[in-house]
């Protein structure tokens, strides 16, 4: 193979991607993080993409476009059917398989997360596992200003919840959320 090989990427798995890229960014514009930071609501959604990629090879295409639109349906207002037409039936279902219903208070739905967990689809529970490293890690980074510490352990415990019953997890994302669920003791004090 010539260095020239080694540089090529499939055109149209990178198309696709690029296009859900673009399409979340233009729909989160808007939003925030709630850190401290207040980093662009894109950040978020890179790095869960990212995380995603670095899953397993090859890399799952729809899975990372998947990790890019996961929270326009809830977030932003998108719709199924709309993600449906613009980037196929296999995308939109992953979205929805991590999608929370809004009409639910919060309580109901994080415990409603922790009882869904053991049916999640293997590529589902990957993408949860992707959103809570993000979550954890933006947590001991940037954390929301008005979150007490307890607050912010509350939500590390929650996740570790959501996480533990997970059937099938993708074993680096594992790893890796049990790494950063590790960094639990640097919220003391903060
Ligand atoms: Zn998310």
């Amino acid at each position: 193979m010539s260095s020239h090989d080694d540089h090529a990427v499939p055109s149209a798995p990178l198309r696709r991607i690029l296009a859900a890229a673009h399409f979340a960014a233009q729909h989160h514009s808007a939003q925030k993080r709630k850190g401290l930071a207040a980093e662009p609501y894109i950040n978020h959604l890179i790095e869960v993409a990212e995380l995603v990629a670095a899953s397993g090879d090859p890399v799952d295409t729809n899975l990372v476009m998947a990790a890019f639109l996961h929270d326009t349906v809830e977030d932003t207002g998108v719709t199924r059917d709309e993600l449906e037409r613009l980037f196929g039936d296999d995308v939109a279902g992953l979205v929805m398989e991590v999608t929370d219903d809004k009409t639910l208070p919060q309580q109901k739905r994080k415990a409603l997360q922790v009882q869904g967990a053991p049916k999640k689809s293997p590529r589902a529970q990957t993408l949860k596992l992707a959103d809570k490293i993000s979550n954890l890690r933006s947590i001991l980074s940037s954390p929301p200003p008005d979150w007490s510490t307890q607050r912010k352990q509350e939500y590390f415990k929650w996740a570790h919840d959501v996480i533990a019953g997970l059937a099938t997890p993708n074993p680096r994302l594992k790893e890796e959320f049990d790494r950063t669920y590790a960094r639990l003791g640097e919220l003391q004090g903060k």
